[in-house]
């Protein structure tokens, strides 16, 4: 059943104006008569309404929920409730790294509906990377943007009750985690309605996908751990098309997937994208190694990502040790100190191998599951794409089946390069 919601109606550009010009705040931001803004809907994503608004003294950006999947219609419902949930992260993402999200200049539980920064002139990442375009400072906001939005909402830095309560807070964004819980852990290793791949090329991976009992088991420790470890406050979906930036500045955007959950499957979801970007990059070359320097950027740019995210991370805990977990008065003296740094890194070891998992999962479903990447799909010639993505699943069930064999960001961009190398048919 499609939600019904009073005072609750989808949004045109006529509309739009209307109700815009009735907020204080954006009318000065539009500035000007609003019978003269500009009004354009330009969502691209699979879910919602974006609209761009343009009046004499700037622009804000419009997203609106809808009560289904955008991408299917109306046969797939999808509760307004997200518009909450996108809400509520953003504004704690604002009060945790500041300027790395879009500011929010209003929001209307009501409509579902937020009003926010017009990010100009950025450009949804993917397709950055995708035209091979460097982001010199990415690794330095990411790691901070992550490092923050985990650390303060973990038990680490926050006092029980805190931390109960944000789990209480995020809890009823079910509908998204099931998609979560259905498309990413699921979907991939059965037979499903959703799934797509490169076919026929690509017909025995997803074969053996379903056949495979040391990834179903792999997948579903995964998904454990996906369904039940509230360990901080997740951005939920954070892969390259949910970051829009210019090599000067960088920001982080849509975290209606946002909830209380593992740590890793964030940091997974990068790692995720940038392997896949890498694998893409032979696909995109209109010559033989006229993609490699930037591939290499794509690899050198993913070790720093998670080399910063560790330190910064590590810094935190030392820096605030607010939370429950840890009592400081069972590590006194120099010691305990010496115990606590000592499970500090290792805690972080563990992270990264969750990180692993699910870098492996994200990886393994935009290529046999519904939602692809567009560095993949924009691969026009199938064959070319098809050896592309055999390498990112050859690489993706290992690093699933066996993490203990990626001990190290370092050790796993050797791995991707080696597979690019080695491997060379579908
Ligand atoms: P969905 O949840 O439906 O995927 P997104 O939040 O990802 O929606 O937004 C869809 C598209 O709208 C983005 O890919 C981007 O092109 C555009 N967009 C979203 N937010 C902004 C913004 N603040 N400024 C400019 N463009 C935006
Ligand atoms: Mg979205």
């Amino acid at each position: 059943m499609i939600e019904t919601r009073e005072g609750y109606a989808p949004q045109s550009p006529e509309t739009l104006s209307a109700y815009l010009s009735g907020i204080e705040r954006v009318r000065n931001i539009l500035g000007g008569d609003p019978s003269r803004w500009r009004i354009a809907e330009v969502g691209d994503g699979n879910l919602n309404l974006v609209f761009i608004v343009r009046g004499d003294a700037g622009g804000v950006a419009v997203k609106q929920a809808l009560p289904y999947v955008r991408l299917v219609g109306e046969s797939w419902p999808l509760p307004l409730s997200r518009a909450h949930y996108e809400h509520m992260a953003l504004s704690e993402q604002a009060r945790l790294t500041g300027r790395l999200v879009p500011e929010i200049f209003h929001y209307d539980e009501t409509l579902a509906l937020i009003v926010m920064e017009l990010l100009e002139p950025h450009v949804i990442m993917r397709r950055g990377m995708i035209a091979a375009t460097l982001y010199p400072r990415f690794a330095e906001d990411i790691s901070t943007f992550m490092s923050r939005t985990l650390y303060f909402t973990s038990d680490l830095a926050l006092p029980a009750g805190r931390k109960k309560a944000m789990i209480a807070a995020f809890a009823g964004n079910t509908a998204l985690c099931k998609i979560t819980e259905d498309l990413i852990f699921t979907d991939p290793y059965r037979v499903a309605d959703l799934n797509r791949w490169t076919s026929p090329q690509l017909d025995p991976y997803a074969a053996r996908w379903r056949e495979d009992g040391d990834l179903k088991v792999a997948v579903s420790r995964l998904k454990l751990k996906f369904l039940s470890s509230a360990e901080a406050m997740l951005h939920g979906d954070l892969h390259t098309g949910s970051i829009m930036l210019t090599p000067e500045d960088t920001r982080v955007i849509d975290p209606e997937f946002a909830f209380m959950g593992p740590m890793g499957f964030d940091t997974g979801a990068i790692v995720a994208n940038f392997l896949l970007n890498y694998f893409s990059q032979d696909g995109h070359a209109t010559s033989p190694g006229e993609r490699d320097a930037y591939g290499e950027w794509v690899l050198a740019t993913l070790e720093a990502i998670w080399t910063s995210f560790r330190e910064k991370f590590l810094a935190l805990w030392r820096e605030n040790p607010a939370g429950d977990a840890y009592p400081a008065s069972l590590f006194q003296g120099a010691e305990g100190e010496g115990r606590l740094e000592t499970e500090r890194q290792s805690y972080m070891d563990r992270l990264w191998a969750d990180t692993v998992g699910f870098a492996a999962a994200k990886m393994i479903r935009r290529i046999l599951g519904l939602a692809h990447n567009i560095d993949l799909e924009w691969i026009g010639d199938k064959d070319r794409r098809a050896v592309c993505e055999a390498r990112a699943l050859i690489l993706a069930r290992d690093m699933m089946v066996k993490p203990g064999d990626y001990p190290s960001v370092s050790a796993l961009a050797e791995r991707a390069r080696r597979v690019r190398r080695d491997v060379i048919r579908y």
